[in-house]
């Protein structure tokens, strides 16, 4: 099975860095998590974020936010909406299905047609 999270939304932070305090490296990225496999794909509802840092390449850890990055994140989770989720039978998933149908049909047909004669 396949999962993964995929970036929704990306936005510039102006904060300084709590790393290197440098004020044009910072990055969120919201992400969403998907799940696939040979019958089915699925959008989860499961969200994730992170925040780093592009200047000094560090991952900014909740821990380490300032309250003025608080204050930015909380804006920015509150405009973020994630897709919504779904659902979706892959081919070999309606084939299967369709194909198990049909076996339980022909079953019912040779359990059936003898009493029928
Ligand atoms: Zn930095």
């Amino acid at each position: 099975m396949k999962e993964k999270f995929i970036t929704i939304k990306e936005v510039a932070l102006n904060n300084n860095c709590p790393e290197c305090y440098n004020t044009n490296g910072l990055q969120l990225t919201f992400k969403q998590r998907f799940v696939e496999n040979k019958f089915y794909k699925s959008i989860t509802q499961e969200t994730m974020h992170l925040l780093e840092c592009s200047t000094c390449n560090t991952s900014i850890y909740p821990v380490r936010w300032t309250e003025d990055i608080e204050r930015v994140f909380n804006y920015h989770q509150r405009a973020f909406s994630p897709k919504e989720s779904s659902f979706k039978l892959k081919k070999t998933a309606w084939l299967l299905i369709i194909s198990t149908l049909i076996f339980m049909l022909i079953l019912i047909g040779i359990a059936v047609v003898p009493n029928l004669l």
